[in-house]
């Protein structure tokens, strides 16, 4: 990522110069989670993915004169659905909405232009607190908020087949993501012996599973690690940036 795009990598006085500059100013917030993601993924698959798809839409945000930083990530979120896994961090709806009020708040006051999330965390109850916040933030702290939302019909569209059949965590497609972007944290040996497991989740959802396992992912994953490539990581990473940057382009322009 380019260094001079992490907001915390920077003194105050460069987000300072940015703001005072009179042109808007976008931040990302990359929201992702502490949760198990098979045997082969780390805990912090969705935080990486999410940085990743950051990283991926501020060279396209750079060439449209678009000031960018990006936000430390979002590691914490509610994620129930994992909670019977080891190392998994599941926090309320309630605590991660307040936080993301806060932060827009800050923003707002700060004289931000957009908040833009980008979100790779698909848990249900994640996407809907999502949702609702980025609507209460543009009506009652009068921040715009540009959300890709990957579990919308017209973006998931996009997406890879195993995205789209609902078989879709710590699978092809997300396994693909972090071999694009932390090869070094995927578990080869683990990927190796982690077999094609066709359930579909989001199915599962729907029908009432609470957990992975209740759904039919026993190790805490679902489609086909060993499928997965770098190059499918790169493809889909620009595909998610694209989404991004054209929702914030759109925000810019309200
Ligand atoms: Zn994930």
């Amino acid at each position: 990522m380019n260094a001079d795009a992490r907001i915390a990598n920077l003194p105050y006085t460069a987000i300072q110069e940015a703001l005072a500059s009179g042109e808007p100013v976008v931040a990302i917030l990359p929201c992702g989670a502490t949760e198990a993601h098979g045997p082969h993924l780390p805990l912090a698959t969705d935080v990486i993915i999410s940085e990743g798809i950051a990283a991926f839409a501020l060279p396209k945000l750079e060439d449209k004169n678009i000031r960018t930083f990006v936000l430390p990530p979002l590691a914490y979120a509610p994620a129930e659905y994992a909670a019977e896994f080891k190392g998994t961090i599941s926090i309320s709806v309630g605590a991660a909405r307040a936080v993301l009020l806060d932060i827009a708040r800050s923003l707002k006051a700060q004289g931000f232009a957009v908040l833009a999330l980008a979100n790779s965390h698909f848990d249900p109850a994640n996407v809907t607190m999502l949702r609702e916040a980025s609507e209460t933030i543009a009506k009652d702290v009068g921040l715009k908020v540009a959300f890709a939302d990957f579990t919308r019909r017209k973006l998931a569209e996009k997406l890879t087949d195993e995205f789209k059949s609902g078989a879709c965590h710590a699978g092809q497609f997300e396994t693909s993501l972090v071999i694009a972007a932390r090869p070094e944290l995927v578990d080869e040996a683990a990927r190796a012996q982690a077999k094609d497991n066709p359930a579909s989740l989001t199915e599962a959802f729907a029908k009432g599973a609470k957990t992975f396992k209740q759904a039919g992912g026993p190790q805490a994953y679902f489609g086909y690690p060993a499928k997965a490539t770098g190059e499918e990581g790169v493809e889909t990473y620009e595909k998610m940036s694209d989404a991004l940057v054209e929702e914030i382009l759109a925000k810019l322009k309200s």
